[in-house]
């Protein structure tokens, strides 16, 4: 079994969370989609974690922006500020072993991409349309992907493409005549209104990927950024899950 988890941005309590929740319920291996860093307080603790763990790890936007392979000015000025301030702290070690990561790889005969099969480090994908445009981008039958911060399913049948939010335990069936593109959800800055960390676990025998949630204790995480002098809106997000 595998947990599939995405967008941990720095964010120690949620990961270990999700590591010990999934751990508990039978994963082994993990395969993480990107973005280790940006946006929370522990990026090196969530890096060395990520590296240690991890079967395959992806780079996300924020970690390429961090190791400046993506212009940090694109990102929104809180997101900025974090960028600059993740340099900051990051040991040289760990910046180093984020800056070997790709945005997609293929893993066992899954892709696996930040943001899309079409365009890994930047595109998000949010509709069905835009799902149809990648399922013909590539040659995959499972795409695992992260970057939205949203848990969704994209399932591609005979002649349409679905689009389906799951929520915690949802379990899909991967049929074997039918294509998907599947995100997990964000462990570390969850977007959904859902405040609660987002994964999801794979089992490649069953042929199902089942969608979970788990509570971490947030208030910690948020008080770490004030002491880090981190934007107070970045910490104040994590409670409404936005
Ligand atoms: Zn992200």
């Amino acid at each position: 079994m595998y947990c599939v988890f995405s967008d941990v941005h720095s964010n120690f309590e949620a990961l270990e969370e999700v590591l010990s929740a999934a751990t508990g319920e039978g994963a082994e291996r993990f395969l993480f989609l990107g973005d280790a860093v940006g946006y929370g307080p522990d990026p090196g603790k969530c890096a060395g974690r990520i590296k240690e763990i991890s079967e395959i790890a992806l780079a996300g936007n924020h970690d390429m922006a961090v190791t400046g392979r993506l212009e940090p000015a694109w990102f929104n000025p809180p997101a900025y500020k974090a960028i600059t301030w993740t340099k900051e702290h990051l040991e040289p070690g760990l910046l180093s072993w984020l800056g070997l990561l790709e945005p997609a790889r293929t893993y066992e005969e899954i892709l696996l991409a930040h943001g899309s099969p079409r365009n890994p480090a930047e595109e998000y994908l949010l509709d069905s349309q835009q799902a149809a445009a990648n399922f013909l981008a590539g040659r995959f039958r499972l795409c695992l992907v992260g970057h939205s911060h949203l848990p969704l399913i994209f399932e591609s049948g005979r002649d349409s493409v679905k689009m389906s939010v799951p929520e915690h335990g949802t379990r899909l069936n991967l049929l074997p005549e039918n294509r998907y593109i599947v995100n997990p959800g964000s462990a570390g800055q969850p977007r959904d209104g859902n405040a609660k960390a987002a994964y999801a676990l794979y089992d490649p025998v069953g042929m199902t990927i089942e969608f979970r949630r788990v509570a971490y204790p947030l208030r910690v995480t948020q008080e770490k950024m004030k002491k880090a002098g981190l934007p107070a809106e970045l910490a104040e997000r994590l409670s409404r899950g936005v």
